[in-house]
């Protein structure tokens, strides 16, 4: 597997203060200082006049992310692998827009990685990446998954992990009373 490391895009960094993220959503260590990779993930969504806006954001070492994983049903997490094995090979992926030459953030997150349809005409999407430091590493990621697959990946978890889930963004995220609404109506939290 090929990958690049680029400075993170400015759809990627905190809307809080339009710096990069800094700390781990759940355990607070500093993502710049200690170099521990990260992810980031944000959901938007598109308001009537095309403008976007974010619904939630936040950043996360792996040793979190693997701990999250780690607390979620085996049946919920095979269901969610092989959903994704079935639409996109995300190493097939990483090859092709290699040798196509595409490097920009912009041509790794144009589709849903699951349909195929243009994130142009979502009206809600997610955007994944891998970062470490203050560098975003192309390889598997970046990539963009619409609202209606980010539902359909929900339908694939047990009873038991959504409401895991639910905890995990009512614990962590600190989100206006209208936003969690439209969250609960919506959006769905993406597991890496
Ligand atoms: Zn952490």
């Amino acid at each position: 597997m090929r990958s690049l490391r680029k400075d993170i895009p400015p759809i990627l960094k905190s809307d809080l203060n339009e710096e990069p993220f800094h700390n781990c959503l759940m355990c607070n260590v500093d993502l710049i200082e200690s170099q521990i990779p990260y992810m980031i993930e944000k959901a938007f969504k598109r308001a009537p006049d095309g403008s976007l806006y974010t619904i939630f954001e936040f950043a996360i070492c792996m040793n979190c992310a693997q701990k999250t994983q780690d607390q979620l049903s085996r049946e919920s997490l095979a269901n969610i692998q092989k959903y994704f094995a079935e639409k996109r090979d995300l190493f097939e992926r990483n090859e092709e827009l290699f040798d196509a030459e595409k490097t920009d953030f912009e041509d790794w997150t144009n589709e849903c990685i699951l349909s195929g349809n243009k994130i142009s005409e979502c009206e809600e999407f997610q955007v994944l990446a891998m970062c470490q430091g203050n560098q975003m590493e192309m390889g598997l990621f970046p990539y963009a998954i619409s609202g209606a697959e980010a539902e359909n990946m929900q339908e694939l978890l047990s009873e038991k992990t959504k409401d895991e889930l639910d905890d995990f963004m009512n614990t962590h995220l600190d989100l206006p009373p209208e936003l969690k609404m439209l969250l609960e109506e919506s959006s769905t939290l993406v597991l890496v």
